[in-house]
This record gives structure tokens, C-alpha cells and sequence, in this order.
């Protein structure tokens, strides 16, 4: 299914502003704008739901979110990126590895009283690569943490 970014992430990003325990911003910057994926439009809409949660439960006042999306070319193939960023508490080095794995949290998570299961995560993880795509992070402790989606455009 073709699916255009916009319209899912448009109402995605009102809804986490809405249900955020405290102020965030949550800016969208699509390029093209009529940028499309070829993906299960409840999966895909899931996984950037789980993305968008962590940025605003993993960050403290004053929330502030950037969704990216854009095309990319590497090795004669073409790609779409989708980017959420946050400036939240970040991801210590030694735990990266691990957020993937099924009921994983970062122990320092839980001194945020910050409620979950570890699942979030290991979902988005089965579910892009069901797809044929990919998830990598970037994050600093105490800086924030970026996730980045990547399907190959068909
Ligand atoms: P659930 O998503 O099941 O409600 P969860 O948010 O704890 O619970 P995941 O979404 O799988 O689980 O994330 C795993 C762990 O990775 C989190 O507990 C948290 O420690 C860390 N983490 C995930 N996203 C972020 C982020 N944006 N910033 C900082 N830490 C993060
Ligand atoms: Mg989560």
C-alpha cells in the first residue's frame, strides 16, 4: 500500500501533543511533501506512534521533537528516511545495543518514573524489517537520542 507520510504523521504528531504530560513541540518537515512509503498503513502508523511516545516519555519539560522525512540514495538504491529526534535524556553507550530486545529498559529509565514495558521498540524492530526495512539510533546521555527508519522505495 502507498502510503503518503503526511497524512499519517500530520494526526499522529497532534495526538502526542494532545496526550503529552507536559509541553512539547513536535516540528514535521517532509521532503518532498508528497512523500509516500510502501507500507501497511496501521504497522507504519504503530511504529512512528511508539517512536514519537519515547521522544515525549523520555524527555523532560519542555519537550522539543523533530520528524524528519526525506529521500536518500546509497548504493544505486533509493530510500525513504524517517528521522525523530529528540533532546531528551539520551541512551547510555553500553545500553544501545540492547533497546531492541523484548521487555529491555535502560535502568536509569525507571529513576524517571517513567512507566513501560520494553516492547515499544522490539515491535518497531520486528515490524520494519517485516517490511524489508531498517532502524538505527544515535543518542548522548543528557543530550538526546535520534531513531531513524529506512524503506527501500519501490
Ligand atoms: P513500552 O514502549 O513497551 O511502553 P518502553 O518505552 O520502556 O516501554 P521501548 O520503547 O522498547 O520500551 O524502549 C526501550 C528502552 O529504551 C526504554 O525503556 C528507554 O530506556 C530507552 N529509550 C527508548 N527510546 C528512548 C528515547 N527516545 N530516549 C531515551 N531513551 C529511550
Ligand atoms: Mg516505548
Amino acid at each position: 500500500e502507498e502510503v503518503r507520510l503526511k497524512e499519517i504523521l500530520a494526526p499522529l504528531i497532534e495526538q502526542h501533543k494532545l496526550k503529552a504530560d507536559k509541553p512539547v513541540r513536535i516540528s514535521l518537515q517532509i521532503t518532498p511533501e508528497e512523500l509516500t512509503v510502501t507500507a501497511d498503513r496501521t504497522h507504519l502508523t504503530n511504529m512512528l506512534s511508539n517512536l514519537l511516545d519515547n521522544a515525549v516519555k523520555y524527555s523532560l519539560e519542555h519537550a522539543d521533537i523533530a520528524v524528519s522525512c526525506r529521500l536518500c540514495q546509497e548504493n544505486e538504491e533509493t530510500y525513504t528516511e524517517i528521522c525523530v529526534s529528540d533532546c531528551g535524556i539520551g541512551i547510555a553507550r553500553e545500553c544501545l545495543p540492547h533497546i531492541f530486545d523484548k521487555f529491555y529498559r535502560v535502568p536509569t529509565g525507571n529513576r524517571h518514573e517513567v512507566k513501560g514495558y520494553g516492547l515499544g521498540l522490539f515491535y518497531v524492530k520486528t515490524m520494519i524489517e517485516k517490511h524489508g526495512g531498517t532502524i538505527r539510533v544515535t543518542s548522548e546521555p543528557g543530550k538526546g537520542s535520534r531513531f531513524i527508519l529506512r524503506l527501500k522505495k519501490t
